[in-house]
């Protein structure tokens, strides 16, 4: 794919992107490594551990002072190349905890960097200076459980919490989607200007961006709630008549979209689960 990739693009003062060679179904052109800060800079998603990547870091850096390596989650597309980095630069690793999952089943979310090992985790509100000013933890559970947006002046970094390009995939049982819907309103309570997700071009109407985001997700549960008001049924099925013509590559994420609804419908007490079936209560 023709993408800048290695290349340091300035995106408004004091915010600067790389983008890392991965692309796939679920990075889009792969992920953006940004750069905060102008005199001394914060690396926020570092991403793969792809060393042309690290190299290219390396070089937007240009030997300023790295105050931390932050990563707003640990997927292994967004935070393996904190280590290397940490490494070169002499860097803390400053964000999100560290969260082992066992991979068992399929997956359709990446899988997760065990490796990760922050020097120190980012509690929701907690801020850290660059050249002065306050970058700021947005705790923002959900796609993951230990999911952080930065804040950045009127800017906010959004990690896979709200994308450029798709809408955020939430597969249990680590992806929450209550907590995600939780964490949408949570945005929608602030007033960033401009959203810089790690996949997808940046957001520039935030507020109804976010709105779209969340109608999109009710209209979705309404819509499972119908299918199996009808009959009992299982996942697969209601993927099937949810989602008419959906990109086979899509099918498992589908899947774990439909039973992050139904663990959140369930706990609300609109439907029951029977064996492997469905239905309303
Ligand atoms: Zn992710």
């Amino acid at each position: 794919m023709d993408a800048p990739y290695a290349k340091l693009e300035q995106l408004q003062p004091g915010i600067a992107r790389v983008l890392a060679h991965n692309p796939s179904a679920f990075t889009y052109y792969g992920t953006q490594t940004y750069l905060v800060g102008t005199g001394e800079v914060a690396v926020i998603d570092p991403g793969p551990d792809l060393p042309e990547h690290v190299d290219a870091l390396e070089e937007a850096i240009g030997g300023r002072r790295v105050v931390a390596i932050m990563c707003t989650h640990t997927h292994r597309d967004h935070s393996p190349a904190s280590q290397p980095l940490a490494e070169r630069t002499g860097a803390p690793l400053i964000g999100c905890a560290p969260l082992a999952l066992e991979t068992v089943g399929p997956r359709a979310d990446a899988a997760f960097d065990g490796d990760y090992a922050p020097d120190v985790v980012l509690e929701d509100g907690a801020t850290l200076e660059v050249d002065g000013k306050p970058v700021t933890a947005v705790a923002t559970p959900g796609h993951t459980s230990n999911h952080l947006c930065f804040a950045y002046e009127a800017a906010l970094l959004t990690g896979d919490h709200v994308m450029g390009w798709s809408t955020t995939v939430v597969f249990p049982p680590d992806g929450d989607m209550a907590a995600y819907m939780q964490s949408l309103d949570k945005l929608r309570q602030r007033d960033d200007r401009i959203y810089y997700p790690a996949h997808g071009p940046p957001v520039t109407n935030p507020r109804q961006y976010v709105r779209h985001l969340a109608g999109h997700r009710m209209q979705r549960e309404k819509q499972i709630l119908g299918i199996v008001r009808q009959q009992a049924l299982a996942v697969p099925d209601i993927v099937s008549a949810a989602y008419p013509g959906l990109d086979p590559r899509l099918t498992t994420a589908a899947g774990g979209s439909v039973l992050a609804h139904l663990l959140d419908l369930q706990r609300r007490g609109l439907v029951e689960q029977q064996q492997d079936r469905w239905k309303t209560v």
